[in-house]
């Protein structure tokens, strides 16, 4: 049947944003840093195995994400890119890890884990088998944001460890990296220089410790766009990838990119209701006139929060608020007196066709586009275009 509930996900949009994030990075001598398409919490609710895909044809070098589950599916999918995955709990799967050749982000206590999973898969002395090859790592430094991350005062002892565990050759550290708290922010550039200045000083440190330069990365979406002095050796780019903008007030097209997702529906019904008609829990809402209300089959346990009344949605070529609560499987939408209206009309949350964004959405809900797109619920279709 036709379509219910679709995100509509552009992966040329997705090509084009990663081949402008790359075009972005190209430094005046013609060299650039590698480039991660982080494609984590399935993609930021796009599909993480179409956007990697799409993702590598458009030139992206590598894949990164939280959970070595993702990875894991991801190699699954037969994505043969190199992955990080840097996210662990102590139940983390390491050997699946290694045995699907995922690079791991490692901060303390999961480098130790790591390498007892290799010694672990290592077959008994004498045995024919040569056993796994050694876990590729990298040293994730806390140069600020106070989340995972080795702390400064530890840094020393962890490449102390990294060097006894490479001497043992039972890991390779093959970089070092961090992340950035404030880079969307332009006007606290100076804690993002605190940030980088942190993050050179760990990453010589790590390099003299361990005997020789390593892959050194910090840059997300943000710094990406607008400190090319974190660009470093490679940088880490989600949202950017997804064509949404990481700077408040800031449109995407204005930064070059394409938001590749647009959500829709169709009405569900379409009902003429008296002035004085309560609308949705609590009657929050109450029609001041004769109307026509609309029902949009999206709600809550979609991703569409609760909280947002104050949207609008496309239908019938015009925009249309959003009245009363949103529920968990439905909200309500005033379409006005004179509604031709009919259950089966397209109704557009965001994208391209009502030209809403969904920047506007997150801001509907006290939130942003990160978290808007990221929660995107299980029973929404995604069409990959
Ligand atoms: N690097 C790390 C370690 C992250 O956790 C994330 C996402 O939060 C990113 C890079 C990508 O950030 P952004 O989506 O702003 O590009």
């Amino acid at each position: 049947g036709p379509a219910e509930r679709t995100a509509r996900i552009d992966l040329g949009a997705v090509r084009h944003n990663v081949a402008a994030v790359r075009a972005r990075t190209v430094r005046q001598d013609g060299t650039r840093p590698l480039l991660t398409a982080v494609v984590k919490a399935d993609g930021y609710g796009h599909g993480a195995v179409a956007v990697a895909r799409a993702a590598q044809a458009a030139g992206a070098d590598r894949l990164g994400v939280a959970h070595v589950r993702e990875a894991l599916e991801l190699r699954a999918a037969g994505l043969r890119l190199p992955i990080l995955a840097w996210l662990h709990t102590v139940g983390t799967d390491f050997a699946a890890a290694l045995e699907a050749d995922v690079t791991l982000g490692v901060s303390g206590w999961d480098l130790d884990a790591v390498a007892a999973a290799v010694r672990a898969l290592r077959p008994a002395p004498g045995a024919a088998d040569a056993g796994p090859v050694r876990a590729r790592v990298h040293l994730k430094a806390d140069t600020g944001l106070g989340r995972h991350g080795c702390a400064p005062a530890q840094w020393g002892e962890l490449l102390e460890r990294a060097a006894q565990h490479e001497a043992e050759g039972l890991v390779t550290v093959e970089g070092v990296f961090s992340h950035l708290g404030v880079a969307d922010d332009p006007e606290r550039a100076e804690e993002t220089t605190a940030q980088l200045r942190r993050f050179e000083e760990a990453a010589a440190a790590a390099a003299a410790v361990l005997g020789r330069p390593l892959l050194r990365h910090l840059a997300n979406t943000p710094a990406t766009l607008s400190r090319p002095d974190t660009h470093l050796d490679m940088v880490r780019v989600g949202l950017g990838l997804y064509g949404l903008s990481p700077f408040e007030g800031v449109d995407a097209t204005a930064l070059g990119l394409r938001p590749a997702m647009s959500l829709g529906t169709t009405l569900a019904n379409v009902k003429p209701v008296p002035a004085g008609q309560g609308v949705s829990y609590g009657f929050r809402h109450v029609a001041p006139a004769p109307t026509t209300l609309g029902l949009v089959p999206l709600g809550y346990a979609d991703g569409v929060p609760r909280i947002a009344e104050g949207a609008r949605v496309h239908v019938g070529g015009r925009t249309v608020p959003v009245v009363g609560r949103i529920a968990m499987d439905q909200f309500v939408v005033d379409l006005g007196p004179d509604a031709r209206d009919r259950p089966g009309d397209a109704v557009e949350l965001f994208g391209p066709a009502s030209g809403i964004p969904a920047d506007e959405w997150a801001a509907a809900a006290g939130t942003i586009n990160y978290e808007l797109v990221t929660r995107i619920g299980a029973r929404v279709d995604r069409a990959h275009q």
